[in-house]
């Protein structure tokens, strides 16, 4: 039911009753299993409670939406990324107590850093991605901060920063604020949806930096209840499992796999970013991100929409040819094109693109 709540609509309705689970746990080699943690009641209560205080702020948000430009209604959260974004899933004999699955380098596996994305009602993103990576001392070396800043030039869509625990801080977000948010929406009054992060949460941060041409604030802040971002936060409920998705599907590119070569550097992780963001910001993906705000409804308009897999890597993919002679991988959002590996991720088609510019 939980999973079913944010499709229930006056069309669409969905009552797990005792018939629907025995097929589904049939047709899903779902069995039975011995208890090995209980909890109390209590917690059974306090899903129905979260469900009514989601449902009270969805009530609540929706009907000031429609105060705001649909392009000034944006939603914002960050979104924790390894290097190696794996499934720690693999096949195995049966019978086999201890699985062991060789990856390149280790600390890859561990390594994390957060992206920040920033969506509109409208189904566009804010023009950048806000990357904070994991550096012992908080930041870059000489070196690295001569490449990152290379990047930031060639990339133009992503700003890159630095914590110690790849994790923001409440003056990493400020800088997400001064570099992403604030080139965006200017003066303009917007609609700002966040949830109840600490580092984010104070409200004098926005008045002090959103005004408008008479010093008045700008910017309206809502402030998603506690624990209730999985059913009314458009990030959350729809958009990063499709990021994710996305960077699963550049690092195991059959390609690498046969060339034995892996994308999960820090500057694979950039450029990752750059490129996801690129593609997602193509009109192809309005919808996408419209459904993200259905879902969290936030929003009443259902409309048919295509997802990462449909738009990027449709099943006859592998059919086709890029013009360079090889078996296609991708195709792109913007130009529509079918590219190889090389010509999509190594050459970094947002370069080379005819539609983008
Ligand atoms: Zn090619
Ligand atoms: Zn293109």
């Amino acid at each position: 039911m939980a999973a079913a709540a944010p499709l229930l609509s006056e069309t669409f309705e969905f009552q797990a009753s005792q018939s629907w689970c025995e097929s589904f746990k049939s047709k899903h080699k779902i069995r039975q299993r011995h208890v090995t943690k209980y909890v109390s009641s209590k917690e059974k209560r306090t899903f129905d409670e979260l469900l009514r205080i989601a449902a009270e702020f969805q009530h609540q948000t929706s009907s000031v939406i429609s105060n705001f430009d649909p392009d000034f209604v944006i939603n914002t959260d960050q979104t924790g990324c390894e290097y190696r974004i794996s499934s720690n899933r693999t096949l195995s004999f049966r019978g086999e107590k201890v699985t062991q699955v060789a990856v390149g380098q280790l600390n890859q596996l561990t390594h994390s850093y957060t992206a920040q994305y920033g969506l509109t009602l409208s189904g566009k993103l804010l023009p950048m991605v806000f990357i904070c990576l994991q550096e012992p001392n908080s930041k870059f070396g000489p070196r690295v901060q001569q490449e990152v800043t290379q990047m930031m030039d060639k990339y133009k869509n992503v700003y890159i920063t630095a914590t110690k625990s790849g994790k923001l801080t409440k003056d990493t977000y400020n800088l997400f604020l001064d570099k992403v948010l604030k080139p965006y929406v200017k003066t303009e009054p917007f609609l700002f949806i966040i949830d109840s992060w600490g580092g984010q949460s104070d409200v004098s941060m926005y008045d002090g930096k959103f005004v408008d041409e008479d010093g008045m604030p700008t910017c309206s802040l809502k402030v998603i209840p506690p624990k209730c971002t999985p059913l009314c936060q458009p990030c959350d409920v729809y958009f990063y499992r499709q990021v994710k998705n996305y960077i699963r599907r550049l690092q195991n590119c059959p390609v690498l796999i046969t060339l034995r070569r892996e994308i999960t550097s820090r500057r694979d992780a950039i450029k990752i970013h750059s490129l996801v963001h690129n593609q997602l910001r193509a009109p192809a993906f309005e919808k996408m991100i419209r459904y993200a705000w259905f879902a969290a409804k936030l929003s009443l308009d259902r409309e048919v929409f295509n997802n990462v897999n449909d738009i990027v890597f449709p099943d006859d993919v592998h059919t086709q040819k890029c013009d360079c002679g090889k078996s296609a991988f991708a195709r792109c959002s913007w130009c529509r094109e079918y590219l190889c590996f090389e010509c999509y991720y190594d050459r970094y088609h947002p370069d080379e693109c005819t539609e983008y510019c």
